[in-house]
C-alpha cells in the first residue's frame, strides 16, 4: 500500500517513494545532553518512534541514525553566547563528560520507559570531530566559508538560495532580524562551522585553526554523511529546527555535495502546557519522571500523544494523561478478554480492520485515526482470538506492550507529590535548607525520598 507523508520541503503530502526500496535510510537530530529530557522532548522521539515502527510494518528494513549532541550547541541556536554543555557543567560543578554521560544515561531510559524502538546507529559529536574538520576544510575549499578571529562561517551569500525548507527570504531580513554579535560576518544569516576557542575553553580539540570546536549543525551533516551517504530518505526533527539547523544543514551539504541532504523532511509539532510555552521560568517543565511519580504508566504518556496527529499542537495536561492511562489499561484488559474468546470472526472483518489501520498509518502517521480502528477492535462484543492477535499485530505500530501486565509504580498521594516537586524546586534553586526542611516534612508524613544518579524516587516507609 502506498505510503504518504507530508514533507517541509515541498509543502505537500508526497507519496513515500525510497531511493533504495532494500534499506530506507533515515536521520533524526537527538538531544543535546544538558539537561533533563522534558515530556516535549519525548513527544518528538515518539514521532520518530511511530514513524520508524510505520515503516518497518509496511516491511521496510531501516538504517536510522540519531545524534547525541554532546558539544558546540549554544545557548542560542543562532551561534551566540555560551556551549549549553559547558554551561551546565559549570552550574552543576561537573565536568562536560560528567552532564553528557548522566543526562544521556537519563534519555535512554526514558526511550526504554516508553518503548521507543532505537535506531540502528547512535552517534556521539565528540566521537566524530575529525570527520567535521573534514568537513569544514571541504566547505573552505568549495569557497562556501570564511575565517574571522572568531570563527569559521559559512558565507549564506555562496548559495543560489538560502531558506529553502522555512521560506526566509534573505533581503526581507537584512534590515538586522538577527544581532550580530560578530562585527567581522559577512551576512547576517551566515552561521559558524567552526569556533575557535577562548582561553580556559573547556571543550577544544586540535584543528587547522587551533584550538577550537565545533558549532551545531556541522555536527548533524557530517554524520548524516558518514553514516547515511551524501543523500538519504528521511530527516526528521521538532518544528523549532526548521528556520535555522535544518536550513543550515542544507546550506552544508549543498556548499559540500551540492545535494540537499534528505528527499523527506519531517517535523513534529511542539507540546503546549496548559495552551502556553513549558518553561523553566513558568514552573511546568515537566519530565517522564513526574507522570511516573504520579503513578501513571510512562506508556499512557503515548497513548495520550496519540490522540493528536504530529503536525498539530498538543496541549497537555494532567487531567489527559489521567484519562489515557485509564484507556491503557482499558485498552489491556480488551486484549484480554480477547484472548479468553471463543468467538470467531470472518477473514473479511479481520482483513478491513487490518487495512484501514493500515491506511491510517500510511496516510502521514494518522494516530487519531488508527486508534480509532483500534478502540473499534478493541470493543468488539465478540470476543476472539483473532481479534487479540490483531490488537497485537497493531502493537507493532503503537509500542504499547499491551499484552504485558502493567507495572505501575505504587501510588503516592498527591499531597506528597506536590511537596516532592517542591523540593526538585528548592534544589534547582540550590535552595538545600528549604530541600531539606521538605525532605523532612515528607519523612514526617511516611514517605522517603531518595536522590541517586537516575533521579528521585519516592517510597512508603
Ligand atoms: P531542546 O533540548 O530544548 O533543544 O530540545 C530538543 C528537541 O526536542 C528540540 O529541538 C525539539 O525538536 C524538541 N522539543 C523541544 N521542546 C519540545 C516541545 N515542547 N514539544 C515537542 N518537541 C519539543
Ligand atoms: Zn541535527
Amino acid at each position: 500500500m502506498q505510503i504518504k507523508f507530508y514533507n517541509t520541503l515541498t509543502k505537500e503530502k508526497q507519496e513515500f517513494i525510497p531511493l533504495n526500496k532494500e534499506e530506507i535510510t533515515m536521520y533524526s537530530c537527538g538531544p543535546t545532553v544538558y539537561k533533563d529530557a522534558t515530556i516535549g522532548n519525548m513527544r518528538t522521539n515518539i514521532f520518530m518512534d511511530t514513524l520508524r515502527r510505520t515503516l518497518k510494518y509496511n516491511g521496510y528494513k531501516l538504517k536510522h541514525v540519531m545524534n547525541i549532541t554532546d558539544v558546540g550547541h549554544l545557548v542560542s541556536d543562532a551561534d551566540e553566547g555560551e556551549d549549553k554543555m559547558i554551561k551546565s557543567a559549570k552550574e552543576e560543578g561537573k565536568t562536560p563528560l560528567e552532564i553528557a554521560e548522566h543526562y544521556t544515561n537519563l534519555f535512554m531510559k526514558d526511550l526504554e520507559r516508553l518503548n521507543i524502538d532505537l535506531p540502528e546507529i547512535i552517534c556521539k559529536a565528540t566521537d566524530n570531530i575529525k570527520e567535521m574538520i573534514e568537513y569544514v576544510e571541504e566547505l573552505v575549499k568549495n569557497g562556501y566559508a570564511y575565517e574571522t578571529s572568531t570563527a569559521i562561517y559559512f558565507d549564506v551569500s555562496k548559495l543560489d538560495k538560502y531558506g529553502i525548507l522555512s521560506g526566509i527570504n534573505l533581503d526581507d531580513q537584512k534590515a538586522g532580524a538577527r544581532v550580530d554579535i560578530d562585527e567581522e560576518k559577512r551576512n547576517p544569516y551566515d552561521f559558524a562551522l567552526w569556533i575557535k576557542a577562548p582561553e580556559n575553553h573547556l571543550m577544544k580539540w586540535e584543528s587547522p585553526w587551533g584550538l577550537s570546536y565545533p558549532g551545531w549543525h556541522i555536527e548533524c551533516s557530517t554524520m548524516g554523511r558518514k553514516y547515511l551517504g551524501e543523500q538519504f530518505d528521511i530527516h526528521t526533527g521538532g518544528v523549532d529546527l526548521i528556520p535555522t539547523h535544518h536550513e543550515n544543514e542544507i546550506a552544508q551539504s549543498k556548499g559540500c555535495t551540492g545535494k540537499i541532504p534528505a528527499r523527506y523532511w519531517m517535523h513534529g509539532e511542539f507540546l503546549l502546557i496548559n495552551g502556553g510555552k513549558m518553561s523553566k521560568s513558568l514552573n511546568n517543565v515537566y519530565l517522564i519522571e513526574d507522570i511516573v511519580k504520579r503513578g501513571y504508566s510512562p506508556l499512557a504518556y503515548k497513548i495520550f500523544c496519540f490522540t493528536s496527529h504530529y503536525r498539530n499542537k498538543l496541549n497537555f495536561t494532567w487531567e489527559g494523561i489521567d484519562v489515557a492511562d485509564k484507556s491503557l489499561t482499558r485498552l489491556k484488559d480488551a486484549y484480554v478478554k480477547h484472548t479468553e474468546g471463543e468467538d470467531s470472526m470472518s477473514q473479511e472483518e479481520i482483513q478491513n480492520y487490518k487495512e484501514r489501520f493500515l491506511s491510517a498509518i500510511n496516510d502521514d502517521l494518522n494516530m487519531p485515526v488508527a486508534m480509532s480502528i483500534v478502540w473499534e477492535v478493541a470493543k468488539n462484543a465478540k470476543k476472539s482470538k483473532q481479534l487479540a492477535d490483531v490488537l497485537l499485530d497493531f502493537d507493532k505500530v503503537l509500542g504499547l506492550n499491551i499484552d504485558k501486565k502493567e507495572e505501575k509504580t505504587q501510588d503516592i498521594p498527591s499531597d506528597i507529590l506536590e511537596l516532592v516537586d517542591m523540593r526538585k524546586k528548592a534544589r534547582d534553586n540550590k535552595d538545600w535548607a528549604e530541600s531539606d526542611r521538605l525532605r523532612d516534612l515528607i519523612k514526617e508524613k511516611g514517605y522517603i525520598v531518595k536522590d541517586s544518579k537516575e533521579g528521585t524516587t519516592i517510597e512508603k516507609m
